[in-house]
């Protein structure tokens, strides 16, 4: 599946705040947002109309770029949450929190969802003992996620385990010195802690 490989610090400023794309540099003064916390480009400090299409809009591509999915990926994950029971937009964002490419950042073994996904591309990520390599594969309750043996040693998995001590929420249990993610439930809008409105995505694609 495609994936985004332009800057993405650009993304951030787009946004006007943090989505932390990059691991590390998001949490130093390294990066952009706290010198340039103005959108790129040479209207980035203009005078910019605000109207209600602008922030569906802006909720919308916000979701997109912290999961790392592309538009037509989107859409169809909204689609299929609006066929599923409940609320569209808590749907929609489970979907995105089911991806095994979050579950491996959720369970601290990528700094980042762009190094997660690699991970999983990699092959370094098993699914109730199979390999998986696709990033959007969508876990269920009770699925065993771990970091396959051979793969446990890679320096930058195990930098990141001593250092990121990144809080786990409570529908994943980390288990196995760190190595294995055990989907406990699914996820409820309370434990999803991504500053994105998601009755404007609703608003923004039901029209
Ligand atoms: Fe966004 Fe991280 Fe880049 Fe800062 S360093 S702009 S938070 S991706």
């Amino acid at each position: 599946m495609a994936r985004y490989t332009g800057p993405v610090c650009r993304l951030c400023r787009r946004e006007k705040m943090k989505l932390f794309l990059k691991g590390p540099k998001c949490d130093s003064m390294k990066c952009p947002i706290e010198r340039r916390p103005y959108p790129p480009g040479m209207h980035g400090r203009g005078r910019i109309r605000e109207s209600e299409y602008m922030f569906q809009l802006r909720e919308k591509q916000k979701a997109r770029r912290i999961y790392g999915v592309l538009e037509k990926q989107f859409r169809n994950m909204y689609k299929e949450a609006n066929r599923q029971d409940g609320i569209t937009g808590e749907n929609l964002l489970r979907m995105l929190e089911q991806r095994l490419d979050n579950v491996a950042f959720r369970a601290g073994w990528g700094s980042s969802r762009n190094q997660s996904r690699q991970f999983v591309r990699h092959g370094h990520v098993n699914v109730n003992g199979r390999r998986v390599t696709i990033p959007s594969y969508q876990v269920r309750k009770g699925d065993v996620v771990e970091i396959r043996e051979k793969s446990r040693s890679m320096i930058v998995l195990r930098h990141n385990l001593d250092t990121l001590d990144r809080v786990k929420p409570p529908w994943l249990e980390v288990s196995g010195e760190g190595f294995t993610a055990t989907v406990r439930d699914l996820p409820l809008r309370e434990h999803i802690d991504v500053p994105v409105r998601e009755s404007l995505i609703v608003e923004l694609y039901s029209k």
